[in-house]
């Protein structure tokens, strides 16, 4: 294969579709746009129109804009429009010009009246539930409104005046004149305009009639100059209607190209629901860090550069699919993996005194910052007689597989020392709270002259420097993989994770004591976290990213997921 078929080969559909509109001059240039309803926050699903639109313009020296496609004022907010802009920037991209499709309401309104003049619209008098009834169905043609055949000139008053408030909402509406026994129902004379009388969030009380979504889109994108105009599989059968509008009014005509929507499994994405999940209280708002939205993510510290790498590898299909959210968490570990710092701390914790130690005396030891990133350096964690381990680092008595630290055994403190464990002091019910270790002066880390040998490390904090911290442990927020299917007579509130979130309180190293918010961490040996902007001056929130391995799979394999 040539250099140059191979990379043909490599190119997905777009842009092959791109590569043959540009040689065959149908379009000079490449210029998309991202087209969100401002009626709700971006989920991760949207973050892959946005890399595909953003970055097709990007790949081609083209533009991209970003429009807000506000053609529905009983849903729309400046809220949305708002955090829409943020979630873009902060995912990294910069839009070429912002619009609005509000804008467009007068001239949209002047081209319908040019297709009443050319005979291509009327206005008809059935309420909207005979209006479904004359569709007819996919396997029955539709039959004609009575209202049919009215003149251009009665149809060009009757819609004045519905401009002009003179008609009660719902009562009327205009209509495409195509074909009622189109194979194709959404060619069957479509709504353009419907009457209600709502305030716009930009426009105010102007207007008593509103455009229709299909009315609005490819003429905006057609205004704009658009060449591509991307959309999801849903839109592949109002592809004719976006053409025959753009047709019967003779204006600039961009080409639609259809891809499939990102769906991950567990989650839960479209507007409606999330608006739900929000309102009814099942999480914290819209950037609960549990929510699949852009600002969710963004609180639960991911970066915006895993989020594109995840998109990016994704890629682009044709038909629908399910993408594991392992891929996802994995995108996150791995970036964080490569620039996270490490830290200790310790979540669950037991004490260990070492009683050889010299009292009172403190060591700074030198711990490496990032292990995949040398020029990280290193930093001083102070260590001395008394220490906080993970209850989990310690067994009384061990199966001899157990690496980490049991009574009569060794383990080595991370950046210290190897301690060996001679005794434990237990409470009255016979549980230990105490641990007992002396250590070894000549195993000191990067100096060990010992020659010993121990097969587990260990992380910790000393007691007296570590820092307390609220931990907000996250996990997935429903235990099943499609909640938007649910069984008969259940819906996505039975299939809750009722553990989605623990709160414990923990104790990192003195590092992190003046940690800012959304400064992101490793915590060795257990996760990546994040702090959160619910910190105050003396208590820092850490929100856990994602764990250091994927436990779920594990849990499948062994059948224990519920
Ligand atoms: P939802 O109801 O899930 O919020 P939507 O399609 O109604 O989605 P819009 O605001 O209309 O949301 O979407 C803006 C753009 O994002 C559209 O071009 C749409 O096709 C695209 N988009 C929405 N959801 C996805 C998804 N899951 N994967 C890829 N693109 C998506
Ligand atoms: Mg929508």
């Amino acid at each position: 294969m040539s250099e140059q078929d191979a990379k043909r080969e490599s190119k997905n559909f777009i842009q092959q579709a791109i590569d043959a509109d540009l040689a065959s001059g149908r379009y000079s240039g490449v210029l998309t746009r991202f087209p969100p309803e401002p009626n709700g926050y971006l989920h991760i699903g949207h973050a892959k129109s946005i890399c595909l639109n953003f970055g097709l313009a990007k790949e081609y020296g083209g533009s991209c804009n970003l429009r807000f496609d506000d053609t529905n004022p009983t849903k729309e907010e400046t809220e949305y429009v708002d955090s829409i802009m943020e979630d873009i920037r902060w995912l990294g991209f910069e839009w070429d010009s912002l619009h609005y499709a509000s804008d467009y309401f007068e001239q949209l309104y002047q081209w319908a009246e040019k297709l009443i003049a050319q005979g291509h619209a009327y206005v008809c008098d059935l309420t909207a539930e005979q209006t479904r009834e004359y569709r007819g169905t996919l396997t029955e043609p539709g039959r004609n409104s009575p209202f049919r055949d009215r003149t251009a000139e009665e149809n060009l008053d009757l819609f004045r005046q519905m401009r002009a408030g003179e008609f009660p909402d719902g009562s009327r509406s205009l209509r495409a004149k195509i074909d009622m026994a189109s194979p194709n129902m959404n060619l069957r004379d479509p709504v353009m305009y419907r009457i209600l009388r709502a305030t716009h969030h930009r426009t105010g009380d102007d207007w008593c009639i509103y455009p229709t979504y299909d009315w609005t889109h490819g003429q905006s994108d057609s205004l704009e100059g658009i060449t591509f105009s991307i959309c999801t599989l849903e839109f592949e059968n109002h592809r004719p209607l976006y053409d025959w509008y753009c047709q019967k009014l003779g204006i600039h005509h961009p080409r639609q190209i259809e891809f499939a929507k990102l769906k991950l499994t567990t989650l839960l994405m479209g507007k409606r629901h999330m608006l739900r999940m929000v309102k009814e209280g099942y999480v914290d708002g819209w950037d609960d860090p549990r929510m699949p939205t852009i600002c969710g993510y963004r609180r639960r510290g991911y970066t915006p550069e895993s989020i594109r790498r995840f998109c990016a590898e994704a890629g682009i299909a044709k038909f629908n699919s399910t993408i594991d959210i392992i891929r996802l968490e994995n995108a996150v570990r791995e970036h964080l993996n490569a620039v996270a710092p490490r830290r200790m701390a310790v979540l669950d914790p037991i004490k260990l005194t070492i009683t050889n130690w010299p009292e009172g005396k403190v060591e700074m030891t030198e711990a490496v910052n990032n292990p995949e990133e040398p020029a990280a350096g290193k930093r001083k964690v102070p260590l001395s007689g008394h220490l906080l381990i993970e209850q989990d680092d310690f067994r009384e008595e061990a199966p001899r597989k157990f690496f980490r630290l049991k009574k009569g055994g060794a383990v080595r403190l991370r950046a210290g020392y190897i301690v060996d464990c001679h005794d434990v002091v237990k409470d009255d019910q016979g549980n230990v709270v105490e641990i007992l270790c002396t250590y070894d002066p000549e195993t000191r880390s990067g100096q060990d002259t010992s020659g010993r040998k121990v097969k587990g490390t260990i992380h910790w904090v000393s007691a007296e420097h570590a820092v307390r911290v609220d931990v907000r442990l996250y996990d997935r927020l429903f235990t099943v993989e499609n909640p938007g299917a649910p069984e008969e007579g259940k819906t996505f509130v039975d299939y809750l994770n009722p553990d989605s979130l623990k709160v414990i309180s923990g104790f990192v190293e003195p590092a992190l004591a003046e940690a800012s918010v959304g400064e992101r961490v490793q915590f060795e040996r257990l996760g990546y976290y994040v702090v959160d902007r619910d910190s105050t001056e003396d208590r820092r929130v850490f929100n856990r990213i994602v764990s250091l391995r994927d436990t779920w799979g594990k849990m499948e394999a062994k059948g224990k997921a519920n």
